[in-house]
């Protein structure tokens, strides 16, 4: 079965595409947690995750999340969007992880409809799981920004770093780039070096953007990810949808 979390027309609001317009469509379900990246409240408990913890946690959001049963269920939200929009805007499919639906037929069948229709496809991915380009040829077509997790996250090496997988998107998807989340203490601290191995011998886009849901924690990691990107070499990406909107969950 496949989940959808959510979808919504917004401005990207990180990475390469920063500042595009894009249909976002957001799958349920991630094989990491990164209890690293803060704590929230939810429903009278602490839990600890991401900032898209209502995509990864099942138990707790499974309301929200609705079963898909059909191709034709995703691409009739895209034409619904599509009714109010008289230009191409992207398509960014993000979760969670959505590359755990990576075979799935309903799923692939959706990417293999928007690049034959012509959209500019990002899946934004922890860059753990690759799909087997041989056997599902379109992600060829797809750009994957590659969220490689670092220490900050809170997951454990051997779960966040897939050498082999790294590989496979960065030479195989069509453009793909390295999209790395930093904070001020690992900028100081670790993560130049980090980058400096997950990256070696690969010529992609490098971006890194500042840890930070809210305002607020953006502003205390920015500067020091920003110093770190120009010490560095590295594209500082921000968080466009945090400046606009704040804690709202659209971008
Ligand atoms: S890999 Fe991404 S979606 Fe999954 S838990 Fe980590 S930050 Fe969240």
């Amino acid at each position: 079965m496949i989940y959808l979390v959510e979808h919504f027309f917004s401005i990207q609001g990180e990475g390469r595409y920063s500042g595009v317009p894009s249909i976002f469509i957001r799958f349920g379900g991630c094989n990491l947690r990164c209890p690293g990246f803060g704590s929230y409240e939810i429903a009278g408990k602490t839990v600890r995750g991401c900032d898209t913890i209502r995509a990864v946690d099942s138990g707790l959001f499974r309301e929200r999340w609705r079963e898909i049963a059909s191709t034709d269920m995703l691409i009739k939200i895209v034409e619904a969007y599509m009714e109010s929009i008289d230009y191409r805007p992207d398509v960014v499919i993000t979760g969670g992880e959505p590359m755990i639906y990576a075979e799935n037929p309903i799923f692939y069948g959706f990417i293999q409809r928007l690049a034959a229709e012509g959209f500019r496809v990002t899946v934004e991915t922890n860059a753990t799981l690759a799909p087997p380009f041989e056997a599902y040829p379109v992600y060829r077509e797809v750009i994957f920004a590659m969220a490689v997790k670092l220490a900050n996250s809170g997951e454990p090496e051997r779960r966040r770093i897939v050498p082999g997988v790294i590989r496979r998107l960065a030479k195989e998807g069509k453009d793909s780039f390295f999209k790395f989340t930093v904070d001020k203490r690992s900028a100081d601290e670790g993560a130049a070096e980090e980058i400096a191995e997950i990256c070696d011998g690969f010529d992609n886009e490098i971006y890194c953007m500042p840890l930070g849901d809210r305002l607020e924690t953006l502003q205390l990691h920015a500067p020091a990810v920003a110093a770190f990107c120009l010490r560095e070499g590295y594209r500082y990406s921000d968080r466009l949808h945090v400046r606009l909107w704040n804690r709202e969950e659209k971008r």
